[in-house]
């Protein structure tokens, strides 16, 4: 129970309005920890509640210091904590959050990050900020014109901060860095341990409380996995069937790249299935509006870029469909965690074309597991005499080879030739 981690009742009260009834284990060890007052490494991707690991202490110790009258008054264009996030949609969730856990507590966040006038940021900002939540370009751009001071932050956080190296964000994170005062407590989060991010541990963190959950390595159990070999060009008519074919009412379909996101929206479209894409090339405002489409269920299929996908947070995801193999084994991981979040049951298909062969190996030695073949699909028996398909045509398709098993929560009995799991699959 939260009550045992001494939260105080402001906080309390929130969670139990957004129907936290336990920690989850991530939030069981790093909150203790965070409000004793230590540094803390936590290996931890999206969906183990690493957010409110963060979130929920930091409230606390600014509220705390605020009624003791230990805390610095509110200061135009200064912060005390600050929260340092790879993407805007991450970011917004970030704050959104702040907002939800903090809504009793009189504490105030806000979110800034590039694309968009900066003049609503610029304004909360001179309005007294206890909380910054950004992204590392945004922030630095504000700094430089001086509309922000780091010079109060008591407690850093630094989020996704393998994906932030991956972005090529490190040197804007060492300069905003540089910037904080020495006195400080810094919380680090990372989904994956490379040697970069490990050198950026040791430089950050002072004898820090480690917390790993859900390493990258062991995909989350609870998901189902299947690869379907197709040739690249039935990944189209392949993955309509499959939509088709299944209940699942919300989809994320992951794309390598921005254009290939926007003709498998096209494609989906034209085939009568509503989806939208998400990728950097869009908006801000496009993106938010995809995003909350999707959320709200206007829109079955979101379909979008790895960047563009990190942050996304939509509870119950039955399905993700990889329509490519990323080339990061990793990120094979971080997209299938999509779903099957808190508990739930999930599913996750991939396609794999003949290029896309070694890709496939690498991930299934990351997962340390193989993920069962789908060979009963029409598409299978035509990889041989690819050239004679013509791939937006049903025609070569026999009616008995439509045995598209839903992949939606509710049914896990799929029609599959190799319907034994492998043994690294079973618990
Ligand atoms: P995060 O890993 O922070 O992105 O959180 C993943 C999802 O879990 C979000 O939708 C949170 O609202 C939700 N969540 C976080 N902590 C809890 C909890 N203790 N109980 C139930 N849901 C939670």
């Amino acid at each position: 129970m939260f009550k045992n981690l001494n939260i105080i009742e402001p906080i309390l009260k929130a969670l139990a309005g957004e129907g936290y009834v336990k920690p989850t284990t991530i939030q069981e060890r790093a909150i203790p920890a965070i409000l004793e007052g230590r540094d803390v490494e936590g290996c931890a991707q999206t969906g183990t509640g690493k957010t409110a690991a963060f979130a929920v202490p930091i409230l606390q110790l600014l509220y705390s210091g605020r009624k003791s009258g230990q805390a610095p008054r509110r200061t135009a264009g200064r912060v005390s904590a600050l929260v340092l996030a790879p993407t805007r949609e991450l970011a917004i969730q970030i704050g959104d959050s702040f907002t939800a856990y903090g809504k009793h507590t009189g504490l105030k966040n806000t979110v800034i990050f590039g694309g968009v006038s900066q003049k609503s940021q610029t304004d909360a900002l001179r309005s007294g900020i206890d909380i910054l939540v950004a992204t590392p370009g945004r922030l630095l751009d504000l700094m430089q014109q001086k509309l922000v001071s780091l010079q109060d932050v008591k407690y850093f956080v630094l989020d996704e901060a393998d994906r932030m190296l991956d972005m090529g964000l490190g040197r804007d994170v060492n300069r905003i860095i540089s910037k904080l005062p020495h006195e400080r407590q810094t919380m680090l989060f990372s989904a994956t341990k490379s040697q970069e991010i490990s050198k950026l541990m040791d430089s950050l963190l002072v004898n820090p409380v480690k917390v790993a959950v859900t390493p990258v390595s062991s995909t989350i159990e609870v998901i189902s996995q299947e690869v379907y070999m197709v040739d690249k060009k039935n990944k189209k008519p392949l993955l309509v069937d499959l939509l088709k074919g299944n209940s699942a009412d919300s989809v994320l379909v992951f794309s390598r790249t921005k254009h290939g996101a926007n003709k498998i929206t096209g494609d989906l479209i034209k085939s009568g299935i509503q989806a939208q894409a998400i990728h950097g090339n869009k908006s801000q405002n496009a993106r938010q509006l995809a995003l909350s489409n999707f959320k709200e269920k206007k829109i079955r299929v979101l379909v979008a870029t790895d960047i563009a996908a990190r942050g996304i947070d939509v509870e119950e995801l039955p399905l993700v469909i990889n329509f490519d193999l990323p080339d990061v084994p990793e990120t094979y991981v971080h997209r299938i965690g999509r779903t099957g979040r808190a508990g739930a049951e999930g599913a996750a298909i991939s396609f794999c074309d003949e290029e896309e062969k070694d890709m496939l190996k690498d991930i299934q030695k990351v997962i340390s597991k193989k993920i069962p073949v789908v060979e009963d699909h029409p598409y299978a028996g035509l990889r041989a005499s690819a050239a004679a398909v013509n791939p937006s045509s049903d025609k070569g398709r026999s009616p008995r080879q439509k045995p598209y098993a839903d992949n939606g929560r509710k049914n896990n009995q799929r029609s599959r030739t190799n319907t034994k799991r492998p043994a690294s699959a079973q618990r």
